[in-house]
């Protein structure tokens, strides 16, 4: 079930402009501004609606059942007004956001810079804390996941992908706990949204990892880092949590703590086209597209969104994204399912969608899960595939499957969290 149904007025085939007999007496010159206008409107409009959505998934408040306030995930104006409101100065802040970003320290009596009595005022009043790691596995190939359970119970998956020959790695990040749109290809689609998560439950999850292998302080920038990148690929759609999303990076790219470039950052939408350009005009992070298929009549199938926001929607926002250039390409994520994405004249297509853009193409192979029915392109169709896209000029590397021993391979995660569905959790 779509948590997001389908205007009455757009479909697949009809993307939402001015209409025909609209457009008849409207001079040529100034039509393309008023349908962009109309355009806008319509984009903002389903912005709004897609706030109010996720406002019905929101998190739980941060803190504790005895009334402290968790302190990670605060803004800085935030920490500061807090500061103010237990009658001490605003600089507090400033402090307290090095020693929990930059030194990663959990406890009031390890920051040094803080007198001791301020340190258990502190302490009287708030907690900087992490979500409990229900579990953590180790994959043969090192790959490592984390099963994070959050305060009420609700848990959600964080896997991190060292490189195999350099100090450096991916950190996957889940947003939301569950996913409303159930990709046919996707493990974690099979699990119903359950609800979004907060600011802290997301900065949380990169920064229990850190504490796994023990990165603090953050490395300065000239700093080689284990944990290098983040990529929002885990569990759910991050465009349909964008505000706690958007807090969490802004958190994690702030220069004074964690200070991860937003050029390590990228975010992988199966095509929230509205969004898309917030997230680029805000952030300025990278962007990744799951797009698994080449014509809207196949994606309309294994990722139900295209019947919302069809490809060529999701190309012309492609399009317009503005923190992507040459140096900072839109990959596009493709997973390879034999005899149904995988043919020749797909790849010729997909070549054809592309070719304006400043594109590279990751070949996924098909990570097998109980209850799935597709199967993995055989080798010889991959390597036809991809000789296809890279000799149009693009990158196209067939991913190597990691993890899959410990089900974190993409598309492969999935917790047990949808037992616990609040029953207060509206239906979608
Ligand atoms: S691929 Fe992403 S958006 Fe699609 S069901 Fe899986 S988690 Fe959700």
């Amino acid at each position: 079930m779509l948590l997001f149904p389908t205007f009455p007025w757009k479909s697949a085939s009809a993307p939402c402009y001015g209409s025909a007999a609209m457009t008849a007496v409207i001079h040529p010159d100034i039509r393309p501004r008023i349908n962009s206008v109309a355009s806008d409107d319509l984009n903002a409009a389903e912005r709004e609606r897609i706030h109010a959505k996720s406002a019905l998934f929101a998190p739980p408040e941060a803190r504790l059942a005895d009334g402290r306030r968790d302190l990670v995930g605060l803004s800085r104006e935030e920490l500061a007004t807090l500061m103010t409101e237990i009658g001490e100065k605003p600089f507090r802040a400033k402090q307290l956001w090095h020693w929990i970003y930059h030194q990663g320290a959990t406890d009031f009596s390890a920051m040094t810079t803080i007198a001791k009595p301020m340190q258990a005022k502190l302490a009287e009043h708030f907690v900087v804390s992490r979500p409990t790691t229900a579990t953590e596995q180790t994959s043969v190939d090192e790959t490592r996941k984390f099963l994070f359970r959050f305060r009420d119970g609700q848990e959600a998956e964080t896997v991190y992908i060292p490189d195999r020959r350099e100090d450096r790695g991916a950190v996957c990040i889940s947003s939301q706990v569950g996913c409303t749109l159930s990709c046919t290809f996707c493990h974690t689609g099979t699990q119903k949204l359950v609800r979004n998560l907060g600011p802290a439950e997301i900065v949380g999850q990169f920064m229990a990892a850190r504490d796994s292998y023990g990165e603090w302080p953050s490395p300065s920038a000239d700093m080689p880092r284990y944990l290098s990148t983040i990529v929002l690929m885990g569990m759910g759609e991050p465009l349909y949590n964008y505000e706690n999303v958007a807090k969490a990076m802004r958190i994690i790219m702030d220069g004074e703590g964690i200070a991860l470039s937003r050029r390590r950052i990228t975010l992988s939408t199966s095509g929230v086209v509205p969004m898309m350009d917030r997230c680029g005009d805000e952030l300025g992070i990278n962007l990744a597209i799951s797009l698994h298929a080449v014509t809207n009549e196949l994606r309309d199938q294994i990722v139900p969104l295209n019947r919302k926001y069809p490809i060529e929607e999701l190309i012309a926002a492609c399009r317009r994204y503005p923190a992507a250039s040459n140096s900072r390409r839109i990959t596009f994520e493709y997973i390879m399912l034999r005899g149904v994405n995988d043919s020749e004249a797909d790849a010729r297509e997909l070549v054809r969608l592309i070719r304006d853009l400043p594109a590279k193409v990751n070949l996924i192979p098909f990570n097998p899960w109980p209850g799935s029915d597709f199967q993995p392109s055989t080798r010889q169709q991959l390597a036809k595939f991809a000789n296809i896209v890279m000799d149009a000029g693009f990158a196209s590397p067939i991913r190597t499957p990691r993890g899959q021993d410990i089900l974190a391979a993409c598309g492969q995660l999935k917790t047990e969290s949808e037992r616990q569905r609040r029953s207060a959790t509206p239906e979608a």
